[in-house]
Parts: C-alpha cells; structure tokens; sequence
C-alpha cells in the first residue's frame, strides 16, 4: 500500500440491529448508524455487508418446514432491503453511495462487479454490498469476509448487536466468560467460539485477513472501529 492510498475496510453490519429489536427497519436506528459510518468515511475508505435477520435467516425457517435454498434467498432479499435503506440515510447525511446486489436487480442496485466497486471507493463513495453472496448456505459474516479479500480491504470488521467481542466461552451461559482482546483464528477454531460463523474465521485465517469484532453500542464504536482504533476482539493469526 503506497503511503498516500487511504485506509479502506470492510465492515459488516448484522440486520438484527436495523430492526431495532423487531421486524422490519427502524428509520432512527438505521438513520443513527448512517450518520456515524457517514462522519468516519470521509477519511477512510468503507464498504459494507449487510445481514438480514431482522427479516428472515433461512435456517431457521427451514426448521419450520420451508426448502432451504428458497428460504435463504428470501433471507438474500431481506439484505437488499437493508441496503436500500442504509444507502437513504448515508446519502441523508451527506455520503455517496453505491449498492451492489449479487442477484442481479439493476432497477435498485449495481450488479457485484468488484473492480467497480474498488473505483467508487477511491472516489470517496461507500459502497454496500446487498444479497450476500447469491449463494444459499452462506452468511454474510463470511461474505464479508470474502469481499474483504476480494477488494483488498485491511480488515473486516463485524459490528455486533448485543454482544461487543469474543468471549473465552457464551457469556450467556456462562458467567465467568471473559472478554478476549485478541485471539487467533485457531483458538477461536478449536474453542468453538460462535460469535462469528466458523467459515469466515477460516476463510479469513486461509488468507491472513484480520477481523475485528466489537459491539455497536455504546454510539461511537462503529466510527472508532472504522478509523482503526482499538476496540473490541482482534482476531488475526
Ligand atoms: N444468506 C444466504 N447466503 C448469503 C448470505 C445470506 O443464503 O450469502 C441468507 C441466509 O438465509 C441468512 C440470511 O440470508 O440467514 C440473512 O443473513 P445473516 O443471517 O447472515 O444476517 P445477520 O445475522 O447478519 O443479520
């Protein structure tokens, strides 16, 4: 990286936030979150996944007798809908946004194209990227994993709703969980931590792309962890 690029990192924002605690998107909490990645992207160079369980995780209505492929394309859907909603409140506060979708949709966003998307980067727009991988069986903590690497990102990172890191074991079970600052992907492997799903940790260990994983809450933390302040876990190798 030559000493004037800018900084440019992946972060991935999980749905359940956007709904604020139920179904559907919270105008104030989405607004909220796109005010504080809009004041941080003007020095750093930002792409975003979106999750979607604040509509629909395919696993889950599979569990309840739907085929899994359709369910998890309407979970796909679901990420869309979050894109188009955070590009509204980012363009509100005054970034320039592009979506790309990778099912193809060309009336609401761009198809994936990533030499594309690393272009709108380096002229100062945030992209989303919406629909996940395209791929049912996939999550979309490891696409953001997947595009990290695909775009050249530094780091990816995971912004948490309810939760702000790797613990050494489920804090809701157990109570004397500590809160990890840094773990290496093998750890995290081999202990099974599920903060994050294991086939992003391994796809991220495979190519040495660290991840952060923080909380969203208190406000601040999502630009803290955009500008590359200590936060959170570090997971690396
Ligand atoms: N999904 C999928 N392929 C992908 C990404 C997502 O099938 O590449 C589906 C899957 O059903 C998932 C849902 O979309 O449950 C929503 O994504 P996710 O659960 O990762 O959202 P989050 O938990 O981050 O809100």
């Amino acid at each position: 990286m030559t000493a004037d690029r800018r900084r440019r990192v992946l972060l991935k924002l999980s749905g359940e936030a956007f709904g604020g605690g139920s179904l559907g998107v919270n105008p104030d909490v989405v607004s909220a979150i796109a005010r504080e990645i809009a004041e941080a992207a003007a020095d750093v160079e930002v792409a975003i996944v979106v999750g979607g369980g604040n509509f629909f995780r395919g696993a889950e209505l599979s569990q309840r007798g739907m085929d899994r492929g359709r369910a998890d394309y309407m979970g796909m859907l679901g990420t869309v809908m979050n894109a188009l909603a955070l590009q509204d409140f980012l363009e509100q506060a005054g970034a320039q946004v592009r979506v790309q979708s990778a099912i193809q949709m060309t009336q609401v966003a761009e198809p994936y194209i990533p030499l594309r998307a690393e272009r709108h980067l380096e002229k100062g727009r945030v992209v989303i990227f919406g629909a996940g991988a395209g791929l049912p069986y996939f999550s979309t903590d490891t696409v953001a994993a997947q595009r990290a690497l695909e775009i050249g990102a530094v780091e990816v990172l995971v912004a948490k709703n309810g939760v702000d890191g790797v613990y050494s074991d489920d804090p809701r079970r157990n109570p004397d969980a500590r809160k990890l600052d840094a773990v290496t992907y093998q750890e995290a492997l081999v202990s099974g931590l599920k903060v994050v799903d294991s086939t992003a940790f391994s796809l991220c260990m495979d190519n040495g792309m660290p991840m952060v994983v923080f909380g969203m809450e208190p406000a601040g933390n999502i630009a803290k962890a955009i500008r590359g302040e200590a936060i959170g876990t570090r997971v690396s190798n």
